[in-house]
């Protein structure tokens, strides 16, 4: 199960970006390109006692005849409902409620997902009677909250995780795979999915997640477990937003961290565009595995070096992504398809190897003899001790004298070493360094 979502919807001018901003600390911008509207949007994760989450703020939208604002506001909604486990309703105290805010409230009402409504700008005490006139809106309780000073945002964050989703009762079995098929739209992600799991469909079965349309497809091959978490587009074909670049990265999102395996799809008759770097990118700082899929191999124009130039421009764009394997497939004619679950096989296990701790410091102090580890102003890093201290991905903790004296180059060189020694094909390996006790 990935981290719960937390919608943020209402019109625009009522604070949302404001509350989106307290509620968040990293955040990753998400530009969308519908004719008409282009403006950033938000995709962000927060935390909140021991909760965490993702937020997506909607976004407001710009001046526009009514119509265009409806639409707009519809659109932004159902986008919502879609994705959230929590809908966070925002409305302003100082305006009272609107008509713009009852139609919100009407479309969030079709939903059975949570709503949780925000009375925003309520930025001292007295202001607090303004909320009553809230209750009109037929969605439950108001929280009054002022976003610029920070004030109510306790009370409401207490109320947005009474609602989240419990965890699964049955653990999943650490036997089963978790991927996902993921790249912009038209790349192929759907036909690569039906190649992969075959003409006859070899599913189990569809188990809806517990509260959010998440599809997750259970299946198996060669004894081997797998889930294919919910991929873009399968089952929305036809609604608006679908192509849009926004949807597909905001899916694509949620299904890296419902994921082991990140299968980053790309099209081999386009290139690569940076659409693809993002989302790659942030497979890799998930700290998934990863396999670069080039589909429609079929259609692209070869001679005998195609194959290594491609493989020169990926590994040039996606510099930060050198422990990834490589496949050349086409979902069309299954070329090379059945390559990719064994291939699959292979990072997964990577991505949960452990190493003894005995054999990594061996490592380690051998690579230190090798070239020794970096000095400033007269002092020498001295590395104590490395233990691998979780899987998936495999994170090393060095312990040293000094953090401050440990270089980036050789944190690079210790990663290096390790790869060089086992196996860790598509998975990241996180190195933390820390003063020894
Ligand atoms: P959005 O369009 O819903 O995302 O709204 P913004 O977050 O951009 O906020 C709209 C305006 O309301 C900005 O000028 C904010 O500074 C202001 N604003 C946001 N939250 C508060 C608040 O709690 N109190 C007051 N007084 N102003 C606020
Ligand atoms: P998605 O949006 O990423 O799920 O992409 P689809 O699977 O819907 O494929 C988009 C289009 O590309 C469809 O017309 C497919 O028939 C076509 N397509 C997918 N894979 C291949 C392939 O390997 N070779 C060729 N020639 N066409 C493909």
């Amino acid at each position: 199960m990935g981290l719960p979502v937390v919608a943020i919807v209402g019109r625009p001018n009522v604070g949302k970006s404001t509350i989106f901003n307290r509620l968040v600390g990293q955040r990753i911008a998400i530009v969308e390109d519908t004719p008409g509207v282009t403006r950033d949007r938000l995709y962000g994760k927060g935390e909140w006692l021991n909760h965490q989450f993702h937020v997506i703020d909607t976004g407001g939208i710009e001046v526009g005849d009514t119509d265009v604002i409806l639409t707009q506001m519809r659109h932004q909604a159902e986008l919502a409902i879609d994705e959230a486990d929590v809908i966070l309703f925002v409305v302003d105290s100082r305006t009272g409620v609107t008509d713009a805010d009852m139609e919100v409230a009407r479309m969030l009402n079709k939903t059975k997902k949570p709503i949780v409504l925000a009375v925003n700008k309520v930025d001292n005490p007295d202001m607090r009677n303004e909320i009553y006139d809230f209750y009109q809106l037929g969605v439950g309780d108001p929280f009054p909250v002022s976003g610029s000073h920070g004030l109510g945002l306790g009370d409401l964050l207490e109320e947005i995780v009474k609602h989240f989703p419990q965890a699964p009762e049955e653990e999943e079995s650490e036997d089963v795979i978790r991927v996902s098929i993921i790249g912009r739209p038209n790349v192929g992600k759907s036909s690569l999915t039906n190649a992969i799991l075959g003409e006859e469909r070899v599913i189990v079965s569809e188990i809806a997640g517990t509260t959010r349309d998440a599809i997750d497809t259970p299946f198996e091959q060669d004894g081997q477990r797998y889930v294919l978490v919910d991929t873009a587009g399968m089952r929305k074909r036809g609604k608006v937003y679908e192509s849009t670049e926004k949807y597909s990265v905001m899916r694509a999102l949620k299904a890296i961290e419902d994921s082991d395996v990140v299968l980053v799809v790309i099209n081999g008759e386009e290139g690569i565009i940076e659409h693809d770097k993002k989302i790659a990118g942030y497979a890799h700082e998930a700290g998934r595995a990863v396999i670069i899929v080039v589909n429609k191999w079929d259609v692209v124009e070869k001679d005998d070096k195609t194959m290594q130039r491609f493989t020169e421009l990926i590994r040039e764009e996606f510099k930060f992504l050198s422990y990834a394997p490589i496949l050349y497939v086409s979902a069309k004619t299954k070329q090379r398809v059945g390559t990719i679950l064994p291939k699959v096989n292979q990072v997964a296990e990577a991505h949960a190897m452990r190493i003894p701790t005995a054999v990594i410091n061996d490592l380690v102090t051998d690579a230190t003899i090798m070239a020794p580890p970096p000095t400033d102003r007269g002092k020498r890093l001295k590395i104590n001790y490395v233990t691998q201290a979780a899987v998936k991905p495999p994170t090393f903790i060095v312990f040293v004298n000094d953090p401050e004296l440990m270089h980036f180059s050789y944190e690079r060189y210790l990663e290096n070493k390790i790869r060089e020694a086992f196996v860790f094909e598509g998975t990241p390996i996180r190195i933390l360094t820390r003063k020894k006790a």
